[in-house]
């Protein structure tokens, strides 16, 4: 494998991610899909998948990328982040990766199978693509040769070097932000804040690929209005005010089934800091609500797409990204 470093005494540390696995031979790492087979790391559910799924581009979320496209979703098994609220651990924290029922698919055949279905996009999501990034460049490399697009969700906690190789084939992504503290990450995610922003101004700073943004909002614990306005701060500061970003209600799951779900009020006044701060997209996510899943034109705030939740119900943009009443662009990738 490419990202790894072989330390003394028959030890190979993976550089995939910031955990920095060391591992003994036939050791598997946090994520559960990378292991030590004879000193060389390698990926477990290569071809392997949970099972695909087409979905609406407005489900990953992405609601400036592509309007009402197709996407073929993909993921496998495993993550690199130990999040006590994850809404997906179903394939993301199984124990015994053996054990459970995965699908043999080649990179081409998700890149045909795309086409097949007129999908305009593929999607890593479900669980973190860091963890497979050897499949998910593979399947990128197929799909553009087919003029389809790929599209990446992730918490974006992954080193340097993979991080600049992966998001070479990466046209969006939707980056979760799961908190802005360190305090949250560490508490919550098993993880650090640090590396995560550094993949968000990477991919703004550096990348071509269309990014957006998500926040679960826990109640209690990542909801705090100083801490909303700091990342919308960080966001407009580091990323522009262009920047889309959701605000999505988290329901019991994991370790937190003792918490309450998201109550809309919550999401709203998040929506209401985030605005406030100056950013110009931002939208409620897992929940009905017209008003908050539209987009509003920047300049004259007037609605430019109107959407009920992952449906787009009315499109005024013209010549493919402009407002129809005052000709503003409206920041995103439309065709
Ligand atoms: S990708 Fe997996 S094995 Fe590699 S450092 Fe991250 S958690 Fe550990």
């Amino acid at each position: 494998m490419k990202y790894q470093t072989v330390l003394n005494n028959n030890i190979t540390r993976c550089d995939i991610c910031p955990r920095y696995c060391k591992l003994k031979n036939n050791q598997e790492g946090f994520c559960k899909v990378r292991k030590n087979i004879e000193g060389d790391i390698v990926l477990t559910t290569y071809s392997k998948t949970t099972g695909l799924a087409i979905d609406p581009v407005e489900k990953k979320p992405l609601y400036h990328f592509l309007p009402s496209s197709k996407v073929l979703s993909f993921g496998t098994l495993g993550c690199n982040m130990g999040c006590l609220f994850c809404q997906n651990e179903h394939i993301t924290k199984i124990k015994d990766t053996n054990n459970y029922p995965l699908e043999y698919i080649t990179p081409l055949e998700i890149a045909q199978c795309a086409k097949k279905y007129d999908c305009k996009s593929i999607a890593f999501t479900y669980n973190d693509p860091v963890i497979f990034l050897e499949f998910a460049i593979d399947s990128a490399i197929f799909a553009h040769k087919l003029n389809i697009k790929t599209i990446l969700v992730s918490a974006g906690y992954i080193n340097k070097a993979p991080r600049e190789e992966l998001f070479k084939y990466i046209d969006a992504a939707n980056i979760d932000l799961k908190g802005f503290s360190e305090k949250f990450y560490q508490k919550n995610c098993l993880a650090s804040l640090k590396p995560v922003l550094e993949t968000l101004k990477y991919i703004k700073q550096k990348t071509n690929t269309h990014l957006e943004i998500t926040t679960l909002l826990i109640e209690g614990e990542n909801d705090d209005e100083e801490m909303i306005k700091n990342e919308c701060a960080w966001i407009k500061n580091n990323l522009g005010c262009d920047t889309p970003l959701h605000f999505s209600a988290f329901h019991p799951a994991y370790k937190f089934m003792d918490r309450k779900r998201t109550n809309i009020n919550t999401l709203l006044k998040a929506r209401d800091i985030a605005l406030k701060e100056g950013l110009n997209y931002v939208y409620c996510g897992n929940i009905v609500n017209i008003e908050t899943s539209s987009t509003y034109c920047k300049n004259c705030k007037n609605l430019i797409i109107e959407r009920n939740g992952f449906e787009v119900l009315k499109n005024n943009l013209i010549g493919s990204n402009k407002c129809k009443f005052c000709q503003s662009i409206c920041d995103g990738i439309f065709n």
